[in-house]
């Protein structure tokens, strides 16, 4: 178990690997990366979408309107942005604020697996569309799937995983903030849970012949075919 300074150290190494990243085109057109904030040791994670021209021009995530409305709704529920942590599926801004393009996401998808990876979160809210689709690995939209919690994998570890809408989405459709907003208010019931049970650490399983030396050439011959590895073999 990594103690809140070591992660916070290990997540500020992350950020000097992302700040310079070139992995997809979007950083011929940023000002600067969002690489995310709030508490390294944080339980519960937020991930929006992508950074609009605020965050770009600030280097911070939601510091616009869909930021305010989201820093309400912790607030509602005795929480501020530093007990969270806030991040992106991208690190960098579409020009025009367009939706992300899956090369982008794929390509950028490393560094939010980065950081999930090393704050351990017992719950992840996904804000919206895109990350929701992302993190849970299929197209099911979040107005069929938000304020339904699950269990899922991300990464090495599995998460409580609550999908919203996204608090842009809610600014000027009120019956959209009207279930933003009671999703928002479970929240507290879905941390009390505490963390799910954690899938068995899968050990590499060796090459066959590492386990057995290779029979003299002769002595092959009366053999019987060797058998394919059983694949549990490595897990013993
Ligand atoms: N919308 C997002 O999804 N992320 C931000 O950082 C800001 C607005």
């Amino acid at each position: 178990m990594r103690s809140p300074a070591e992660r916070r150290e290990l997540l500020k190494a992350e950020y000097l690997k992302a700040r310079d990243c070139t992995d997809c085109a979007l950083h011929q057109t940023r000002t600067t990366v969002v690489f995310g904030s709030g508490n390294a040791d944080a339980e519960l994670m937020f991930i929006g979408e992508a950074p609009g021209a605020n965050e770009d021009r600030m280097g911070l995530p939601f510091v616009g309107q869909a930021g305010k409305l989201l820093d309400k709704l912790l607030g509602e529920i005795g929480l501020q942005r530093g007990d969270v942590f806030i991040a992106n599926t991208l690190l960098c801004r579409p020009p025009g604020n367009r939706d992300p393009h899956p090369k982008e996401l794929e390509a950028c998808q490393h560094h939010l697996f980065a950081k999930v990876e090393l704050i351990e979160p017992v719950t992840i809210c996904t804000l919206g569309n895109f990350s929701t689709k992302l993190l849970r690995g299929d197209p099911t939209g979040i107005s069929r799937l938000h304020g339904q919690e699950e269990v899922r994998v991300v990464g090495p570890r599995a998460v409580r995983l609550y999908p919203l809408y996204h608090p842009a989405a809610a600014l000027y459709t009120p019956a959209t903030l009207e279930m933003l907003r009671a999703d928002f208010h479970r929240i507290p019931e879905i941390l009390a849970q505490g963390p799910p049970q954690q899938p068995e650490p899968v050990h590499e399983v060796p090459e066959l012949e590492e386990l057995e030396p290779e029979p003299a050439a002769e002595a092959r011959s009366d053999q019987p075919e060797p058998q394919p590895a059983a694949p549990q073999l490595g897990l013993f």
